[in-house]
């Protein structure tokens, strides 16, 4: 909590005239990876800098219901379950067998308060000061916090960043209860384990949460309404996903679209156009998010958000078109990552004060954990061939390498594409034990604009997953010298 060093009672505006708690030349609101990175880069400038976060604690959906639970729960399932020795053991193998919710939340939560301390350890340090209160603006400098007990106070600001993140979107018609039909933060604090789960939205947070779940041996159905999902991955990935989630026994309903979610003897139904209804212990509804930007009060600064609360930025200096008030994170939408968040909010801090950063690498990766998890970087082949580029591809699948072996796995692909004039590396794609890790051999390539010599060329630790890399550059190199 500040201590107020400076108050000053402003001169003219109607609500400039109530008293000043403090002037900063940072306010941050939200405390998400966005605020938490930009905080640190000021407080790293010498600034004084001011992080307002209406949660119990700091850290943002990434800490508290995003990012860090949902990855903590995979993490404890694929070790509970056993699952990734079941190469070699069978399908029948558990670590412990009758996992419950119980055992599942006291890892998440002995990993949100490492978290959270390291975070809090992080402004202590760096002289970044925290408030706890819902912020508004009052006017483009001035913004007024609602703080629990202890009423309202207003602070001002030279320079403002909005992390405010996004909350999951609820429609009116949908009948969310937080026991049999949840959203996106409620799944983490379930208090038992259902039997059967459908999950309404094939995005990334849905899918992620279904093969968790499915991992689990609960029934899941996954439902979207498109024929098609995560569009953005090479549809050769999600060819060997969709086998293997259908392998385990998950259904997929793509193409259906949810008219209605009614209760049958307090359980959901989920009603589909079709008319088949699709009956389940619980229920997920995950389809999209909204800018948590309502709360804000943004006409009394000027700003504006579009119709799913997102602000738009400046994507070089993440300016809102009021030149000192910025914006970052899941608040101006796409990739809304907590990767690129962070990489935004440092950016952005550089920016309010004057420090030149060279341009951001032309790609990122995306990563994708779901079980088995995915990770991408660069063009997909279906982008490739959109922009008439003459390609040729490489594969190498994990069971071909010595580690693939020693570690029981019989799935997962590692896919490159190059551009046949230049030999140039166009993208990478992984689906399989360890991706998310594995990826940035291939961004590092990517971004550096290397070529297939690079893979050819150089020696890689055996035994590795990453020795697919070579394996996938050698088949393409084959390829190429056929053609
Ligand atoms: C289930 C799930 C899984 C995810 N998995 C991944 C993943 O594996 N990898 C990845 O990179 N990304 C992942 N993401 C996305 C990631 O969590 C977000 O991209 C990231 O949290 C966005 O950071 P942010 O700083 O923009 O905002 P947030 O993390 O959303 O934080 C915003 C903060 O602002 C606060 N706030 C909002 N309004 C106000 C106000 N008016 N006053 C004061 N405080 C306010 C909120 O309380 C919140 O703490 C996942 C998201 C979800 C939901």
């Amino acid at each position: 909590m500040p201590d107020g060093p400076s108050v000053t009672v402003l001169p003219d505006a109607a609500p400039a005239e109530r008293m000043v708690h403090g002037s900063f030349e940072f306010i941050i609101i939200g405390s998400g990876p966005a605020g938490r990175r930009a905080a640190i880069q000021a407080a790293k400038l010498g600034k004084s800098v001011l992080v307002i976060e209406k949660g119990r604690r700091v850290g943002g959906v990434s800490v508290h219901t995003g990012t860090i639970p949902s990855k903590t729960l995979r993490e404890t399932v694929l070790n509970l379950t056993g699952w990734r020795e079941r190469g070699f053991y069978g399908r029948a193998y558990r670590v412990k067998k009758d996992i419950q919710a119980k055992d599942l939340m006291m890892r998440l939560h002995m990993t949100l308060d490492h978290e959270v301390d390291v975070l809090e350890h992080q402004f202590a340090r760096n002289a970044v000061r925290t408030i706890t209160g819902m912020a508004r603006f009052l006017d483009p400098h001035h913004v007024e916090v609602e703080i629990e007990r202890e009423g309202s106070k207003v602070f001002h600001g030279e320079r403002i960043l909005l992390a405010v993140g996004t909350r999951p979107h609820r429609p009116a018609d949908v009948p969310f209860d937080g026991r049999t039909v949840l959203d996106s933060d409620e799944i983490v604090e379930i208090d038992h384990l259902p039997r059967s789960l459908t999950v309404i939205g094939a995005g990334v947070i849905g899918i992620e949460y279904a093969t968790i779940f499915s991992a689990l041996d609960v029934a899941v159905t996954l439902v979207d309404a498109h024929e098609t999902f995560l569009d953005f991955i090479d549809r050769e990935l999600i060819d060997e996903f969709v086998h293997q989630l259908r392998d385990r026994g998950m259904t997929i309903r793509l193409g259906s679209k949810v008219v209605a979610i009614e209760h049958e003897h307090d359980r959901p139904v989920t009603v589909l156009e079709s008319g088949r209804r699709i009956r389940s212990e619980m229920l997920l509804y995950a389809v999209g998010r909204m800018g948590a930007t309502e709360p804000l009060n943004l006409g009394c600064c000027g700003l504006e958000c579009d119709a799913r609360g997102r602000l738009k930025v400046d994507p070089n200096t993440f300016q809102t078109t009021v030149p000192h008030i910025y914006s970052a994170g899941d608040a101006i939408g796409f990739p809304s990552l907590a990767s690129t968040s962070m990489e935004q909010g440092r950016i952005a801090a550089c920016h309010a004060f004057g420090m030149k950063l060279p341009p951001a690498p032309e790609f990122f990766p995306y990563g994708i954990y779901t079980v088995p998890e995915m990770s991408t970087v660069g063009m997909s082949e279906e982008q490739v061939r959109k922009q008439n580029i003459p390609y040729e591809c490489g594969i190498a699948r994990f069971r071909e390498t010595s580690r693939g072996h020693i570690m029981g796995l019989s799935t997962g692909i590692l896919k490159m594409i190059f551009s046949i004039a230049t030999g140039r590396l166009l993208g990478v794609h992984i689906v399989g034990e360890g991706a998310t890790e594995l990826v940035h051999i291939g961004q590092a390539v990517l971004n550096l604009k290397g070529t297939l010599d690079y893979f050819i060329e150089n020696t890689f630790n055996y035994p590795t997953l990453a020795e697919a890399y070579k394996i996938a550059a050698l088949d393409a190199w084959n390829r190429m010298a056929r053609a």
